[in-house]
């Protein structure tokens, strides 16, 4: 049995089924010559096998088209095009007869290609080298005999682990929730967004594998155990019913906890403690409003975008906020206005960065193409009319971002009076505080803000440089930082001495002994995972305010994460002792 491969675990929760490996790669070719005898036989392979990717397109743009309308299927007719290009059949044609195999020379006009396409500065041309990296992987695959790594081939019911390097956007939408029953990633992080998104869904993942594509074949069957963060492949039935044993008993602690979806989030001496979910898809809006969670603290609106090529219109992102709002009926529900960029891109039309955290991402982009996100603004303030809806800023470092977003929503709310289209326009503006910048100069955002929410996913990052979707950097990521935790306490100083709103929806906030750590440093509304909410109650409903207090206190004064962890941990365990914490840890 080959040993259990280790990673990251970033969505809990145990299930079993065949391996679907994706490796949406293009496969390494290496050099064969033809003789001059085998050239016409293999013109003759290369058009079959064009053909064969022509008929493929087609099949997989009917089921997308279904799925997700006619605009986003229109990618395919673009690959077709390019499969059927005069231009490129010739030349590879003439390579073939120079005594290249099909492969090699089909291989070296992509590469061709993508090189000139890939450094054009007109963006329509920069835009087509997605859909050429696409027919590439897709041709070679077919003249080279490799399987079918196409995502769109999984049927619903198939309770499939995929297995792939990384989720990348245009996988992203080719798949089907109905037909997955887990994520296994080789690259990726807790806070990189596939295991939000795993979280999002209640999907159990593990990520950071690092080469879990490279020793799992399809139709492999595995344990994937997103809980402790390992992927056992192929396993005894002796593993097997250890497993099912575990996953037994998770399911009844997670049903213990949910029984408190009801009961109050109040801290042992009658604090209260605000309890939001963050919502990153408009269909999880029910579950999220019946885990107990008293409004949305986070709706991360680019998941509208991710994975897709053109943008949704304003009536569709008007439909998608209602959706949330509706499903809250009337709590206060946080959209946050685009955050594309870094590991959320749409497909094509994105410059490639070298950079692209620090790069033109979120708040920036929005602001840099104002017709664009007056749409997602007009489609905001239409949507708040049916509730409580308060628009926030992803990314800001300066206030100047807040004013000249602020001047953008006045004209879209004027817009919407001239086409007389019902909408409110006294919607409360916040902003993220998930950079350092905003975090030391949180003073200089209160007179125009209405609230600050700390994003501790991008604060860390930022702090401590270090890429939050880095693999091979998890153990540098470290949370607890002093540095870190000072950040939070200045913000939260600032944002009480102006009597101003504050809350957390980084992944700080599911974790016990940080969720304990931001209530001791006086943080009073947590938002997270719809998932994360029963276990995040438990907590609070076991502590106190002055002890929690006295172990950030603690925490803060610390040289060291490892110090403040055990800070933090002597705290919580002399207030709810160290069974649940370890407990709690499991399902986090
Ligand atoms: C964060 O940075 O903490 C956050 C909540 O935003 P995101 O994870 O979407 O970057
Ligand atoms: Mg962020």
């Amino acid at each position: 049995m080959p040993a259990t491969l280790i990673g990251v675990p970033a969505s809990p929760g145990i299930v079993v089924g065949p391996a679907h490996l994706l490796r949406w790669e293009v496969p390494e070719v290496r050099a064969r010559v033809i003789e001059p005898q085998e050239v016409d036989a293999e013109i003759q392979r290369l058009h079959v096998a064009i053909d064969a990717a022509i008929d493929r397109l087609r099949a997989v743009k009917v089921r997308v088209e279904k799925k997700a309308g006619p605009a986003e299927a229109a990618i395919f007719d673009v690959q077709i095009e390019i499969l059927q290009d005069g231009e490129l059949r010739s030349r590879v044609e003439m390579l073939v007869r120079q005594s290249l195999s099909a492969e090699r020379a089909f291989d070296l006009v992509m590469l061709e290609w993508r090189e000139h396409f890939g450094r054009s500065t007109n963006p329509m041309m920069r835009e087509r080298e997605g859909d050429l990296v696409d027919v590439h992987i897709r041709l070679l695959s077919l003249l080279l005999n490799l399987p079918d790594h196409d995502p769109v081939g999984l049927e619903p019911g198939s309770n499939a682990i995929l297995v792939t390097h990384d989720l990348t956007p245009s996988l992203t939408i080719q798949l089907d929730r109905r037909a997955i029953a887990g994520i296994a990633t080789d690259a990726g992080t807790r806070t990189s967004h596939v295991a939000i998104l795993a979280r999002s869904l209640g999907l159990p993942a593990v990520v950071g594998l690092i080469d879990a594509t490279s020793k799992l074949q399809t139709g492999d069957s595995v344990i994937l155990d997103g809980t402790n963060g390992t992927l056992i492949p192929r396993p005894t039935a002796a593993v097997l019913a250890q497993f099912a044993d575990r996953a037994r008993r998770e399911a009844a602690a997670q049903a213990e906890l949910a029984t408190l979806a009801d009961a109050d989030a109040i801290m042992t001496d009658g604090t209260l403690v605000t309890l939001l979910a963050n919502v990153d898809l408009p269909d999880e809006a029910v579950r999220a409003a019946e885990s107990g969670a008293v409004g949305v603290g986070l709706m991360r609106t680019e998941f509208l975008v991710v994975g897709r090529t053109t943008m949704p219109s304003e009536e569709e992102q008007y439909e998608a906020y209602v959706k949330v709002v509706a499903a809250f009926k009337g709590l206060p529900v946080v959209i946050r206005t685009y955050d594309i960029g870094g590991d959320k891109l749409p497909i094509g039309g994105f410059p490639h960065e070298p950079n692209p955290f620090l790069g033109w991402r979120a708040i920036r982009m929005c602001l840099d193409e104002p017709e664009l996100f007056k749409v997602q603004l007009r489609a905001l303030l239409r949507a708040a009319v049916h509730g409580d809806v308060r628009i926030m800023l992803p990314l800001v470092v300066s206030v100047e971002e807040v004013r000249q977003a602020r001047y953008l929503l006045q004209e879209s709310a004027a817009e919407l009076t001239r086409r007389g289209v019902p909408h409110r326009s006294d919607v409360p503006l916040g902003v993220m505080v998930e950079t350092p910048a905003a975090a030391m100069s949180a003073d200089s955002f209160v007179n125009d803000v209405s609230f600050f929410s700390i994003g501790t996913n991008d604060l860390v990052q930022y702090t401590l440089a270090v890429d939050r979707g880095n693999a091979s950097l998890v153990t540098r990521y470290t949370p607890l930082h002093p540095a870190v935790l000072r950040l939070i306490a200045r913000t939260v100083e600032v944002a009480h001495a102006a009597k101003l709103e504050i809350s957390v929806c980084g992944e700080m906030a599911s974790h016990p002994l940080m969720a304990y750590a931001l209530l001791g440093l006086g943080i009073r509304t947590l938002s997270v995972s719809a998932g994360g909410i029963p276990a995040l109650k438990r907590i609070v409903r076991g502590v106190s305010a002055s002890a929690s207090a006295a172990a950030a206190m603690a925490a803060l004064a610390a040289a060291t994460p490892r110090e403040a962890e055990q800070a933090l941990r002597t705290g919580l365990a002399g207030e709810v002792g160290e069974e649940l914490i370890d407990g709690l840890l499991g399902l986090a």
